[in-house]
């Protein structure tokens, strides 16, 4: 038996784009059926992430269009790596594999055929890993850079180069709904799933329209989480560096001591300064980490819902797929 694919796309304020590239996935899906190697039963999932524009507008009327058009509506804006997330979990017992890609058009559709065949030659986890960043600015990809770098440092496993553009199978998913943080950072957290994975390579192109949602400020929110929900090495680093300044410290209080018993103290005004606003900086930014994980605990210990569901487009599969492993 052939598997049942469903694409999951989040959507945010796409309305520019959705009409370009909606019908792009749609032939990708006709072209891998009619090649034998996914099911007739195969689905485009689009999640709608609370937007403002005409976007759900959009997703239904493509459902009124063709079958193979599906879509579920979040009951407001929750961040592309929740929407990717609720997409998967609503596709995880309606099919045998999904694949994860945005709706902008970036990501090579075409990278999706050997996913597959690594899906049929036994991959559970297909990670789309971008060849090159030459249509990213200087500045994207340096921070993009330094941040994996960051990362591996702080002992995180990370695809390198790798985005949400993934392949992923049923029994992962099924594993991976386990896991039950509410921080999600989806890229960390799969390669913690296990199971079979391979990478394939594509190109990544220009947004085909529209704008980018990942402003500065919200790609260092995505590194701060990526760091925080992978690793706990920042609050070692503290401990390390706070032994450090104590050590310095010491050894500070003994040249004060020795420094005032030989009766040679001076004013000491700069030294004094510099030792306060050194540890006082130090401090500050100390409790800073320590709270990030403080209020990660926080929100974890409330345990609140990972996704709300307002709406669904009509004739939406109903679950209960059995896979054809
Ligand atoms: N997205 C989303 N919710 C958001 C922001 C973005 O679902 O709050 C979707 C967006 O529609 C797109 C994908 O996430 O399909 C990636 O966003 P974008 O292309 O703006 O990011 P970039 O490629 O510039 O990093
Ligand atoms: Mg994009």
């Amino acid at each position: 038996m052939t598997p049942i694919l469903y694409i999951v796309i989040p959507c945010y304020n796409e309305e520019a784009v959705l009409p370009i590239t909606a019908p792009l996935f749609l032939k990708k899906i006709q072209d891998l059926s009619a090649a034998g190697k996914i099911s007739e039963d195969s689905r485009i999932l689009f999640v709608n992430d609370g937007s403002r524009d005409q976007t759900w507008q959009i997703i239904c009327s493509l459902a009124e269009q063709d079958r193979h058009y599906i879509g579920i509506a979040q009951s407001r804006n929750r961040g592309h790596q929740n929407a990717v997330f609720a997409g998967l979990m609503e596709a995880k017992d309606r099919c045998d594999i999904t694949i994860s890609i945005d709706c902008d058009g970036q990501d090579d559709i075409n990278a999706m055929d050997q996913m597959v065949d690594a899906y049929l030659n036994g991959y559970d986890v297909v990670y789309g890993v971008r060849s090159s960043r030459e249509t990213d600015s200087f500045f994207k990809r340096f921070t993009a850079q330094s941040f994996y770098k960051v990362l591996s440092a702080m002992g995180a496993e990370v695809v390198y180069n790798h985005a949400d553009y993934r392949l992923m199978s049923a029994r992962v998913l099924k594993e991976f709904a386990n896991f039950r943080e509410v921080n999600l950072y989806l890229r960390g957290m799969v390669p913690l799933v296990g199971f079979p994975s391979t990478t394939v390579t594509y190109s990544r192109a220009e947004r085909i329209a529209g704008e980018s949602h990942y402003p500065l400020k919200k790609m260092l929110g995505l590194a701060a989480d990526g760091i925080t929900s992978l690793s706990v090495k920042p609050l070692r680093m503290i401990t390390s560096f706070g032994v450090f300044v104590a050590v310095i410290s010491f050894i500070g209080c003994l040249w004060a001591l020795i420094t005032a018993i030989c009766g040679k103290a001076v004013p000491g005004w700069a030294s004094t300064t510099c030792i306060v606003c050194f540890v006082s900086g130090v401090q500050l930014v100390s409790l800073g980490i320590i709270g990030e994980y403080i209020g990660k605990i926080y929100m974890e210990t409330k345990d609140r819902p990972r996704y709300i569901i307002s709406e669904r487009t009509k004739d939406f599969p109903k679950p209960g797929k059995d896979s054809c492993l």
